[in-house]
C-alpha cells in the first residue's frame, strides 16, 4: 500500500536518482525554492487606512524577505517557515504574537503549529500566555519532545526547561485589540451578536508554507485565535490536519473561522486530494475553501503549496493578507480580493468530477 504523501515522484529526487545513474545532463535543475505566507483572511477593504495598509504590505514583504533569505541559504523548509512567521508574530498588525486578540477574560492565549512534510513530524502549542514567538515553541515541541501538542502552563514549563524566555503577558497588548474586546463585551452584555466587521470577520492569523531546495515542504501557523473567545477555546491553527498540515506532496496553512476548519479537517483534506487522488493543488484547495467550508456556514482562506512549486491561495472572504515568491524568485504581496496580483480571480467552485490544471500561480 502506498503511504500518504509518498506516491508522487518529486523532481528533485528524480534528478538525484538520474544524476547518480550517470545522466549528467539533468543534474543542473534543482527544485527552485518557493515561499508563500498569509496574515489572515477576511480583510474589510474600507476599514484599512492607507497607513495600516502600507504597514501590512511592508510587514508581509519583510516576512517574505526573511524566509526567502533562509531558503536561498539552503535552510530547511521548517526553518524557513519559522523565520517568516516570527516576523509576523513580532508585528502588532497581526493576530499572532504581539497584537494577538484578547479572550473574554482579557487575556491573550496563543496557538501555533508547525509540520515537516518530509518526515511528517509535527509540533504544536495551544493556549500559551507567556511565549513571545509561539511558532518557535511549536518547533521545539517537534524537535525536542516525543509529543506533538503541549498546552498552557505545561507548554510554558517546557519552554523554560529549554531556556526559552517567558514574556510578561502585557507584551501582547495593543490598544486596537483591547478596544475590539471592549466592543465585543458590550455586545455580549446586550445579548447581541458581534456586529463589528473587524471583530467578526477579520482574522489576522499568520502562516507560511515553503518548498526548500531539497524539495521538502513544511507548513506553519500562529494565532491569537478569535476575539472574545472563552473557556480555553482552541481553534484550528494548532490542530494538525485542520489549520496546519504538510506531507511530501503538499503543505497548507489556513486562516478563518477555526471551528469549520476543524470540522472539515481542512488542511488534511486538501493534501489528501493531492497525495492520494492526484487532484491538482488549486482544485483541491478550492473544493475545501470555496465549496465545503462556505456550504457549512464558515469562512476564511488558506495558502497551499505542492512539491512542484505550484501555489494556491483560495479564500471566500473580501480579501486576505498574502505574499509569495514563486520559482521566478520575484516577491508579490496582495491584500484585496480584486487585486491584480498576477493571477486570476478566486477560483470558481470545482465541478465534482473535474481534474483541471493546477497552474503555478496564486489563487
Ligand atoms: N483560524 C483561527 C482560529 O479559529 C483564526 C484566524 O484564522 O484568524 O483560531
Amino acid at each position: 500500500m502506498l503511504s500518504p504523501g509518498k506516491n508522487l515522484v518529486k523532481p528533485r529526487r528524480l534528478l538525484l536518482a538520474l544524476a547518480a545513474s550517470g545522466v549528467a545532463a539533468m543534474s543542473h535543475a534543482a527544485v527552485p525554492p518557493v515561499l508563500v505566507i498569509h496574515g489572515g483572511s477576511g480583510v474589510i477593504t474600507h476599514d484599512l487606512t492607507p497607513a495600516k495598509e502600507k504597514a501590512i504590505r511592508v510587514a508581509l514583504a519583510k516576512a517574505l524577505e526573511n524566509g526567502y533569505a533562509a531558503l536561498k541559504a539552503g535552510k530547511s523548509a521548517v526553518a524557513v517557515v519559522s523565520a517568516a512567521i516570527v516576523v509576523l508574530e513580532d508585528d502588532p498588525n497581526f493576530n499572532a504574537g504581539k497584537g494577538a486578540v484578547f479572550t473574554h477574560d482579557g487575556k491573550n492565549e496563543l496557538d501555533a503549529a508547525i509540520m515537516d512534510g518530509d518526515t511528517r513530524r509535527a509540533g504544536a502549542v495551544a493556549g500559551v500566555q507567556r511565549i513571545g514567538n509561539p511558532i518557535l515553541l511549536a518547533r521545539a515541541v517537534m524537535e525536542k519532545t516525543p509529543y506533538v501538542m503541549l498546552s498552557g502552563r505545561g507548554a510554558e514549563a517546557f519552554a523554560q526547561s529549554i531556556g526559552m524566555p517567558l514574556v510578561d503577558p502585557s507584551y501582547f497588548r495593543t490598544e486596537e485589540r483591547w478596544q475590539q474586546l471592549q466592543k465585543a463585551l458590550k455586545e455580549d452584555s446586550a445579548g447581541k451578536p458581534h456586529q463589528d466587521d473587524e471583530t467578526t470577520k477579520h482574522f489576522g492569523t499568520v502562516g507560511a508554507v515553503a518548498l526548500d531546495t531539497d524539495g521538502h515542504l513544511a507548513a506553519g501557523t500562529s494565532t491569537g485565535g478569535i476575539n472574545d473567545k472563552r473557556w480555553g477555546r482552541i481553534g484550528d491553527s494548532p490542530i494538525i490536519g485542520a489549520g496546519t498540515y504538510a506531507n511530501s506532496d503538499c503543505a497548507v496553512s489556513a486562516t478563518g473561522w477555526g471551528e469549520y476548519y476543524i470540522r472539515t479537517v481542512a488542511a488534511h483534506a486538501i493534501c489528501m486530494q493531492v497525495s492520494q487522488m492526484r487532484v491538482p493543488l488549486k482544485r483541491a484547495a478550492a473544493v475545501v475553501i470555496n465549496q465545503e467550508i462556505p456550504a457549512l456556514g464558515g469562512n476564511g482562506g488558506a495558502i497551499a503549496l505542492d512539491a512542484h512549486g505550484n501555489i494556491a491561495i483560495p479564500f471566500n472572504t473580501d480579501g486576505m493578507y498574502r505574499g509569495w515568491i514563486d520559482a521566478s524568485g520575484v516577491p508579490h504581496v496582495a491584500i484585496h480580493g480584486d487585486e491584480d496580483d498576477g493571477s486570476s480571480a478566486p477560483p470558481a467552485p470545482a465541478p465534482a468530477d473535474s481534474t483541471g490544471d493546477a497552474g503555478g500561480q496564486a489563487q
